[in-house]
């Protein structure tokens, strides 16, 4: 990186702010009304705020156009209200105009913010509108933070009483791809000076990235593990999520149950169910044999149709669910909600004529 490139405020970590000052001659002291200002209150203009003179100055210096240090502020493009209203979609325009996709949900009294971690996906999930685009880039931890921050607040206009408490790593790109950038926001996001939200409440939704979930056993984080399974035997698997020849179902489950064992913490496998490809009785009798032993919650999530794909018919889904549950695992619906504003992942940045859906 170009050492004398801007960087954004909002990617560092607090012991970071605290260095960037005192860099700058301004004691430790100043770092925590400056995160505050960033995190707590979401301030996106810092000339405007109370700051005592020393950081006032420090500000003044060093953030802004031309300066040292910027802002996280992406711009909303396009913005989609699902019919029943409980679903926001929002295309976010980064600094070098890369888009990305951000949804909040409210349901249940709870409100979630879904998140990306990338422009776009290496990873080609046949079925997954992101994953059709391919890869564009990594994205900053403050490009991470600041889709929170723009979640957060859209919620208090709509209910200044509610709160945040809920976020999945869900939304385009795959985390465990960019675990550095992931783990230093999710550090950010659920700093309890700042954010705060729970790390309990805070899912890393993986396509199997190993090393990933090995590192994650191995500094036993805080954060939930969702693991998008979607295939019961390595054929069914690689036909879905071609990664799997790089990371292959046997390593994978092995991989979840030294983090089960690590842990002690239950995975979340999320299961697309896909007419004709892995929906059938067999499968998921080979499903209960594979997730044997795991503390698992498994996760039927209606196909989205994205391309040439079709969807389960309910009644193979409901049968798949209760296979599982008969065999003693947790299993429930994601529930389609937002599909009417092609909330689905990936599909609003792939095709924006989706916008015509009522709103
Ligand atoms: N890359 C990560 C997280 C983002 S995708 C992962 O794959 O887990 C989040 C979830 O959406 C995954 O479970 C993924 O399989 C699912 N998904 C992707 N495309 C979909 C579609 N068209 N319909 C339903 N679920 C989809
Ligand atoms: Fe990437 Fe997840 Fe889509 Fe697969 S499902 S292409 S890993 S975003």
């Amino acid at each position: 990186m170009d050492a004398t490139a801007p960087s954004s405020l909002h990617d560092f970590g607090f012991s970071e702010m605290v260095d960037v000052l005192a860099a700058g001659g301004v004691i430790a002291h100043h770092a925590k009304a400056l995160w505050r200002a960033l995190h707590r209150d979401g301030r996106q203009d810092l000339t405007s705020c109370d700051f005592l003179p020393p950081l006032k100055r420090w500000i003044d210096a060093n953030v802004g156009e031309g300066k040292a240090f910027f802002l996280d502020a992406p711009e909303v493009v396009d913005e989609i209200h699902s019919s029943d209203g409980l679903t926001r979609k929002f295309l976010l325009r980064l600094g070098d105009g890369q888009v990305i996709e951000t949804v909040l949900m409210g349901y249940d009294g709870r409100h979630t913010v879904c998140v990306s971690s990338q422009a776009g996906c290496a990873m080609g999930c046949v079925f997954c509108a992101t994953g059709q685009m391919g890869f564009v880039r990594h994205l900053r931890p403050g490009e991470i933070v600041a889709q929170v921050l723009h979640a957060r607040r859209i919620l208090k206009q709509i209910d200044p009483r509610k709160r945040l408490r809920n976020l999945v790593m869900m939304g385009m790109g795959e985390p465990l791809h960019n675990i550095n950038a992931v783990m230093q926001a999710l550090d950010i996001i659920s700093d309890v000076r700042g954010i705060n939200i729970g790390p309990s409440k805070i899912a890393i939704s993986t396509v199997g990235v190993v090393p990933g979930i090995r590192r994650m056993a191995e500094e036993d984080s805080p954060y939930r593990l969702a693991v998008s399974l979607h295939g019961s035997t390595e054929e069914e698997r690689a036909a879905l999520v071609p990664v799997s020849q790089r990371w292959p179902l046997e390593m994978l489950i092995g991989a979840c149950r030294e983090y089960g064992r690590k842990t002690g913490k239950r995975i979340f496998f999320e299961w697309t169910l896909i007419e004709g490809k892995n929906d059938s009785p067999e499968t998921a009798a080979r499903l209960v044999d594979l997730l044997d032993g795991i503390d698992a919650h498994i996760n039927l999530i209606p196909l989205n149709p994205t391309s040439g794909f079709a969807g389960s018919a309910s009644r193979s889904g409901h049968a798949f669910q209760k296979t599982l549950r008969a065999a003693g695992f947790p299993c429930t619906f994601r529930q389609r909600r937002g599909i009417d504003v092609a909330a689905g992942c990936g599909m609003l940045k792939a095709d924006r004529r989706a916008r015509s859906v009522p709103g």
